[in-house]
């Protein structure tokens, strides 16, 4: 399914961004986050605290089960709350991902030190934000986070022209 839609003459694509546990403990930078969101003309569709329990992140990262990282990741994002959001605006997938900057913290300093990797990061699994890669995962992952959520009813549905504020 193609995850866009034309809303008061935008093409939306739709993306799933998460903030990870460590920037959720820390009020200043969640509502850091949340206004970066806000500023960078996203649609904020859906949003959702939720914590995972263990098997919630062994499947969301089952990819990478073989990675030395693997252990210390599925840890980790089972340690805390998060907080998910469904996001539109045009390139929504690119432009997140822009903005969170490198996976990597110690890159992200050194090569795009104004992205939020690089402001909040701590460390590679430590560094504050998920987003999908491609509209095929953001399908994927929307789908994870968001169960009840029907893209198929967004797409078609008749929305009046505002940027939700949360
Ligand atoms: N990760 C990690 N240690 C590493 C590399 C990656 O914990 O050395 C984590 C990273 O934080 C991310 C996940 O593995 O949550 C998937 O990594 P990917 O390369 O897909 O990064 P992303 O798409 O989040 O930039």
């Amino acid at each position: 399914m193609i995850l866009t839609r034309l809303r008061c003459a935008r093409v939306l694509q739709l993306t799933l961004a998460v903030i990870k546990p460590d920037a959720v403990a820390h009020p200043l930078i969640l509502e850091a986050l949340h206004q970066k969101i806000l500023e960078n003309n996203f649609i904020i569709v859906r949003k959702k605290d939720l914590i995972w329990r263990r098997s919630d992140s062994e499947r969301f990262y089952a990819e990478h089960n073989e990675r030395f990282f693997y252990q210390r990741l599925v840890e980790f994002m089972s340690s805390g709350p998060m907080r998910a959001y469904i996001l539109a605006r045009e390139d929504a997938v690119s432009h997140w991902r822009e903005l969170m900057g490198p996976t990597k913290v110690f890159r992200a300093l050194y090569t795009s030190p104004r992205t939020i990797r690089a402001q909040y990061g701590l460390t590679d699994t430590r560094n504050t934000t998920h987003g999908s890669d491609s509209s095929e995962s953001a399908e994927r992952e929307i789908a994870f986070f968001f169960p009840e959520f029907s893209v198929q009813h967004w797409l078609e549905m008749d929305e009046p022209c505002f940027r939700a504020g949360h």
